[in-house]
């Protein structure tokens, strides 16, 4: 099995580190990641300049550009063939809820589901980011099962791991939960007449839905979400209709 692995926290980051320890026991793993940190892009593509591609060890690549940046160099430029899986992470903090549609490690796996590629992206729900390795060997686990059942086309998982350090044998299938409420803390500078604005921490209250993320996370279950790239709304397609713009 051919597993191309990627992240948006850099090449060095543990999470990643430990996947790829993992996985190599059950495939050919191909690293090319982010050469830095590259959260909260999300599904972002460097089209105004070349992207430097740096060979750091063998099957491993550091780029200069974003996740989703990665997977189309790896796709179309370094694997020779299709990759049997890809996968994204281990993600240095949570990815739930709402935060999936900031994530580039959620992104990575957009691009791969594009791409016809089986795809997961991991994180750890741990804002201490701590403790990969329990959630490197589920990932193992899940890795082959996918090969195995194959996944619904144009679907990918979300996986978030509790921060623990033993093994996690419990596990929910979940939807995304909501935000009912956030709050983002801003800072205000002013330097040689011109303004600026840093955009910092983020208050948020849960809506707290059952079968979530949310709750399974909190449940200290590790939390399996299906996510469809068609984003349409069949339901609100009447409604709008309905209309008559002309
Ligand atoms: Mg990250």
């Amino acid at each position: 099995m051919v597993i191309l692995l990627t992240n948006d926290d850099g090449i060095e980051a543990e999470g990643l580190l430990a996947l790829k320890k993992e996985l190599s026991k059950i495939g050919e793993v191909w690293v090319i990641a982010p050469s830095g940190e590259q959260s909260a892009v999300s599904h972002s593509l460097s089209l105004h300049r070349p992207l430097e591609v740096r060979k750091i060890g063998e099957r491993s690549y550091a780029i200069d550009g974003t996740p989703t940046d990665g997977v189309i160099l790896g796709y179309y430029g370094i694997l020779k063939n299709s990759p049997d899986l890809l996968v994204s992470g281990i993600n240095h903090g949570p990815n739930l809820g709402d935060d999936v549609t900031y994530s580039g490690t959620v992104a990575a796996a957009i691009e791969g589901t594009l791409l016809g590629i089986p795809s997961i992206a991991v994180s750890v729900a741990d804002p201490n980011f701590r403790y990969f390795n329990p959630g490197a060997k589920f990932v193992k686990k899940i890795a082959l099962l996918i090969l195995e059942k194959r996944l619904p086309e144009n679907t990918f998982l979300n996986i978030n791991i509790p921060a623990k350090r033993e093994k996690i044998f419990k596990y929910q299938i979940t939807k995304l939960d909501k935000k009912k409420k956030k709050k983002v803390e801003l800072k205000r500078i002013t330097l040689r007449g011109k303004t600026f604005y840093w955009i910092g921490k983020e208050n948020t209250t849960w809506a707290k839905g059952k079968y979530t993320d949310y709750e399974a996370i909190k449940k200290g279950y590790i939390s399996i979400t299906p996510i469809k790239l068609d984003l349409t709304d069949y339901e609100a397609i009447e409604n709008i209709k309905g209309w008559r713009i002309f």
